[in-house]
């Protein structure tokens, strides 16, 4: 999660409002003499669900907690960005350390991609042939071994070590890398000998580290770069670089366990699939698939998926608020085995793959029997907890009375069973994962991250963005990168102007698949849904307001004054409704 969503998440307007106005609840808002302009009668409210604020009079404007802060200071984003993350605890690297760390990681990029291309060469020269025998023996083409970018480490200590030292990087880099050890008395020698080499890399295909596998029995099989600077185990999804733009468009991520189930499914065309880097998949790892689609599926052994695991995937599916599903294969067999025994047969476990409650039901039930008062007992004390922790709530009501039918039981027992867990759920611990406080829902916006990535990357648009405003962007981070991309041409400016806490997400708008036709239409239409949500969500405050006021007995020059907004709202609003009819009829008539 970045720095931003983090402090969104832990920071309350409604808490940080109070500092400077004072809040008197009404209904689902709060109302407050507005603290920007003077007035005698409330017109500035404060929304909780929403996590935004506006104020109806002199300023007629709103915005979310860092533009109030920013609005009330004076101060900038990148200033209201630090004060916010004080406030809730999140550290923010400084400026110059920023820029220190990002050159030292270019650096390190540069040296993982010297190393790669090292290891690449040493597979097609004599001392690799074992090891590229080993990869065709697995079945892989000479193409995938090229798209994967497979290598071969030599068996000596010091050849990677001396190569990248005749290139032109030091001793010190290649530590920080991860790619050579110190040893006793302080020698250094190569990490990785005589192994097969699959370099890693990020979503942007940048190499971040090395999974490496011995050519015979011994043992460990596999062995990994150490954490560095650019290498995060538990954030890394192996296969991501080459699976994004599947999973986008399938908007279905296939998660399995080793580099070669990866390697195995591309090569076989399932190009939605990624490796978790371990047995199970992490929160970090499922906010980066999140992205890229909200569907994910678990292709796990079957002994594999006991209910912490579900448990744990729950909690994923409250994140992703969808469903998990799991890919159940035989007893000992991987997804490296069931595609290259029958593609087909992959294909169809794909498809049928169960959401994992239903999975976990059928396993626990599978072993007990449910006709005796034991094994209902037994059934409701595995089964429940489980049920406890689905947040939505339709889901959680059918599953309760799934399982009220199952063990012919009333569904008012289930659920009373029920109530008395719920009090204790917060003891239901997760086995230690990183945990982050989620006080309020990150909402992010699809509409306004298409029309920016439309953009951004298509400067042409430049023209027919005249008269978008800025406030269309209820999202901060959006609307500051709209407005330094207002002010300059050149994407390295934009960059240069934002603060580096905004880079991962400009980064993400800039390579985000847009299909390239028909450019200048789907911007018109992306333009006009924002607006359309503008308009909407403008209206709906005030209809609130109003019928606050009307209950209070506002005063009458209040009351005439947001009739008068409400209906410039409204007629704004028919009138984008009205081009869009029209520009849906004219797209009708050209094809
Ligand atoms: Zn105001």
């Amino acid at each position: 999660m970045s720095a931003i969503d983090e402090i969104k998440q832990r920071v309350d307007i409604v808490d940080v409002v109070s500092q400077y106005a004072k809040l008197t609840k009404a209904g689902r808002t709060f109302r407050a003499l507005c603290p920007f302009h003077s007035e005698k009668n409330p017109s500035f409210f404060v929304y909780p669900e929403q996590q935004s604020w506006h104020c109806f009079g002199a300023c007629n404007t709103g915005g979310d907690v860092f533009s109030f802060v920013m609005k009330k200071q004076g101060i900038d984003f990148g200033e209201a960005l630090r004060m916010l993350a004080q406030r809730a605890g999140v550290t923010l690297p400084s400026r110059a350390e920023r820029g220190g760390e990002d050159r030292e990681k270019q650096k390190l990029y540069e040296v993982n991609e010297a190393a790669a291309q090292y290891f690449q060469s040493q597979l097609d020269a004599k001392a690799g042939e074992k090891a590229k025998a080993y990869l065709l023996k697995r079945g892989l083409s000479q193409k995938t071994i090229a798209d994967f970018q497979l290598g071969f480490s030599p068996d000596k200590w010091e050849a990677l070590k001396q190569h990248l030292i005749d290139t032109g990087y030091t001793e010190a880099e290649l530590l920080n890398a991860g790619l050579i050890i110190e040893g006793e008395g302080g020698k250094t020698h190569d990490r990785f000998r005589n192994k097969v080499m699959f370099p890693i890399a990020d979503a942007r295909g940048h190499i971040t580290g090395f999974g490496a596998r011995v050519l015979d029995d011994s043992l460990p099989k596999y062995i990994n770069s150490p954490q560095t600077p650019l290498f995060d185990k538990s954030g890394t999804l192996y296969g991501i670089n080459l699976a994004k733009d599947a999973i986008r468009q399938q908007e279905l991520a296939v998660i399995v366990e080793g580099y070669l189930d990866v390697i195995t499914a591309h090569q076989n065309g399932f190009q939605n699939v990624v490796a978790s880097m371990g047995t199970s998949v992490t929160e970090k790892q499922v906010s980066t698939l999140k992205r890229l689609s909200k569907n994910m599926a678990l292709a796990l052994d079957a002994d594999a998926a006991g209910e912490e695991a579900t448990l744990r995937a729950v909690s994923y599916e409250n994140t992703l608020d969808a469903e998990v599903k799991v890919i159940i294969m035989a007893k000992g067999k991987d997804p490296d085995d069931v595609i290259k025994e029958d593609a087909k047969a992959w294909e169809g476990l794909v498809r049928e793959a169960l959401p994992i409650v239903d999975y976990t039901f059928n396993v626990v039930t599978a072993g007990l029997d449910l006709t005796k008062a034991s094994g209902k007992a037994q059934a409701v004390d595995k089964l429940l907890p489980i049920v406890a922790e689905i947040k939505n709530p339709i889901r959680q009501a059918h599953y309760l009375q799934k399982l009220a039918q199952l063990l012919n039981v009333s569904e008012r027992s289930i659920e009373a069973a029920l109530a008395r867990i719920r009090p204790r759920q917060g003891r239901i611990k997760l086995p230690k994962q990183e945990t982050t406080p989620s006080r309020h829902p990150l909402l992010s916006s699809p509409v306004e991250e298409y029309c920016l990535a439309l953009l951004l990357q298509h400067p042409e648009l430049k023209g027919s963005a005249q008269g978008f405003l800025a406030e269309y962007f209820e999202n901060s981070e959006n609307r500051e990168i709209f407005i330094a991309w207002q002010q300059s041409d050149k994407i390295e400016l934009v960059k240069e102007s934002l603060e580096p806490e905004i880079h991962e997400h400009l980064e993400s708008l800039l390579t985000r698949e847009l299909l390239g036709d028909r450019i200048e239409q789907k911007y018109a239409e992306c333009a006009l849904r924002l607006r359309e949500k503008f308009l909407r969500s403008l209206t709906m405050k005030i209809q609130s307001v109003l019928a606050l006021e009307a209950e209070s007995g506002g005063g009458a020059a209040e009351l005439a004054k947001l009739e008068e907004q409400r209906i410039a709202a409204k007629t704004q609003l028919a009138e984008v409704l009205a081009q869009t009819k029209q520009m849906r009829l004219g797209q009708r008539g050209v094809r």
